[in-house]
């Protein structure tokens, strides 16, 4: 280095609650900042998703201190996905990082991945080795989500990933380009294209405080991922229809060759109640199927925008 740095690297880091670990974040990440001061300029974007703890008053007090610490407070819960996006909308590095404010992806890693985005990658993301401290039953529902996932959308979204990555200006750019509202991050990063590779670490306990995703909301992630990626469980539904018309079609052609050659008397009632019932309960689950779908129609040409800013600091 000839002691002019002339790159910036704006680090994302969204906060729903997280009083516990934030001061410790906040430290972490102003350390890294001086100890590659020679090296590359960071700013940090905390993005407080409509944390109703200290987090908020935290971070006002750390960008009182700090004019590189810049809040982006939301003017109620959004949600993860929504705080990212806030966040690298108000980014102006050359580079992003996103970052969890709990500690559990090492902020360190963040220069090893800049080192290795300036090799030529446009998106250098996390790829978790080992998951401390999560239950075997968050591991098992993770791996079938990204077997689930990887089956149903077109694009291919490296398993074990999350939302720790960095990303180049110009896939910053195109990322912001994209305005839909049911937004899976780190399904559409792999969209973009771009050159990308991975960066192996081992995923750390949370520092404190409890996830933010409970069952509840990790299923509607999954379910979310799902179906603003692909088109594909209306193919599904497709196929489940022709196969259960075959059936029908069997099952009637049975009846025929009964009726026509042999004496037996076909007993029905129970057996006709029961095809109603099932095929009734299919149809609806897959009108359902159908509804999901124009839900999000109809929550796209609203057109609102995806988050409303309540305050920003040091921005
Ligand atoms: N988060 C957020 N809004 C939410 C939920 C979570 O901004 O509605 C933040 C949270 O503060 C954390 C990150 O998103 O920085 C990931 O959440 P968490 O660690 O709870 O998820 P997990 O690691 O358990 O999947
Ligand atoms: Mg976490």
């Amino acid at each position: 280095m000839n002691g002019v740095i002339n790159e910036k690297i704006t680090v994302v880091v969204p906060v729903f609650n997280e009083q516990e670990s934030i001061a410790e974040t906040i430290s972490r990440l102003i350390r890294i900042r001086e100890i590659s001061c020679n090296e590359v300029d960071f700013d940090l974007i905390f993005v407080d998703d409509g944390s109703s703890d200290a987090s908020l008053m935290k971070l006002r007090e750390a960008s009182s201190q700090h004019s590189f610490i810049k809040v982006l407070a939301l003017s109620r819960n959004f949600g993860h996905q929504i705080a990212i996006t806030a966040g690298i909308d108000y980014s102006d590095g050359d580079y992003v990082a996103v970052i969890d404010a709990d500690l559990q992806d090492p902020p360190e890693l963040i220069v090893d991945m800049y080192r290795r985005a300036k090799e030529g990658f446009d998106v250098v993301y996390g790829k978790r080795r080992s998951r401390a401290g999560e239950t075997v039953f968050k591991k098992v529902t993770a791996s079938v989500f990204y077997r689930l996932l990887r089956y149903m959308c077109e694009i291919d979204i490296p398993s074990d990933t999350g939302d720790f990555r960095i990303m180049s200006r110009r896939a910053v750019d195109a990322f912001n380009s994209m305005r839909e509202r049911h937004r899976f991050v780190r399904g559409m990063v792999p969209w973009l294209g771009f050159k990308h590779v991975a960066l192996e670490y081992e995923r750390a306990e949370r520092f404190a405080g409890v996830t933010k995703y409970p069952l509840k909301k990790m299923i509607a992630f999954a379910v979310n991922a799902i179906l603003s990626f692909s088109s594909k469980p209306l193919t599904l539904a497709i196929r489940a229809g022709l196969f259960t018309i075959l059936v029908g079609m069997a099952g009637g052609a049975y009846m025929l060759y009964l009726k026509l050659f042999t004496d037996v008397v076909v007993p029905g009632l129970t057996a006709i109640l029961l095809t109603i019932v099932i095929f009734g309960g299919i149809q609806i689950l897959l009108i359902g199927v159908v509804g999901e779908y124009i839900a999000r129609i109809f929550e796209e040409v609203k057109g609102r925008p995806l988050y409303l800013v309540g305050e920003t600091i040091n921005v």
